[in-house]
């Protein structure tokens, strides 16, 4: 018996190692990502289609007028925003789907799925953050500073989330994050197709 698919939106300050995150958990677990659309640059080695699908400010405004987004936000002046077609498709599925968003997308998200699990990974400390940011180096010290003066402002938001991972030891963060669902994925909320369907197969025997 299959479970219903989960929708796992993960958020943290840009620079906390949430991409890589998500990445092992593709290749260990085999959760499904959501590819968002933006209408920011591509860094180097970003490839359309793969990490983001890269959209001008018009195609963006038509997709949003075409209700083609469960949600989407602005962040640091660009628009991102989370296609519709592929997530109502893998839940329908069966599969536990990632959304790897931003603060006011996740709690957007929150409400019109409320089974959603909200985690927030964040990094050892604020320290640690400014030099992952820097150390990545896609973005120069202006964007640096944006991002970290809007990681300010992403803590005040932070508790409205169900979990806090910390990433120190990225395969300790992947562990528990998977943990986190494989638990949530029990409760008796995220079961009802199994629950009526033994209810049933009870009444035949
Ligand atoms: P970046 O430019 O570093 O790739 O992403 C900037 C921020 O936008 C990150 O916090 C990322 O999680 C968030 N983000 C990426 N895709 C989406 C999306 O579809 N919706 C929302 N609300 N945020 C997104």
């Amino acid at each position: 018996m299959k479970h219903k698919g989960m929708l796992i939106v993960l958020s943290g300050f840009s620079g906390a190692g949430k991409g890589t995150v998500v990445k092992e958990l593709v290749k260990k677990y085999g959760y499904q990502v959501s590819i968002s659309a933006t209408t920011r640059s591509p860094r180097e080695g970003e490839v359309d289609g793969r990490e983001y699908y890269f959209k001008t400010k018009q195609e963006f405004e038509s997709m949003i007028e075409e209700n083609g987004f469960i949600e989407w936000a602005q962040y640091v002046g660009n628009y991102y925003g989370t296609p519709r077609a592929f997530v109502e498709d893998a839940l329908l599925e069966g599969k536990n789907v990632i959304l790897e968003i931003e603060v006011q997308g996740a709690l957007n998200i929150k409400k019109q799925y409320p089974d959603a699990i909200l985690l927030f990974i964040a990094p050892p400390s604020a320290t640690i953050l400014k030099e992952r940011l820097i150390g990545r180096g896609t973005e120069d010290i202006e964007t640096v500073n944006k991002r970290l003066c809007r990681a300010k402002e992403e803590a005040q938001d932070m508790e409205q989330y169900e979990y806090l991972v910390i990433n120190d030891v990225l395969d300790e963060c992947v562990e528990q994050v998977h943990q986190i669902v494989l638990n949530e994925s029990c409760r008796m909320r995220s079961q009802s197709d199994f629950i009526n369907t033994i209810k049933t197969e009870l009444e035949n025997l």
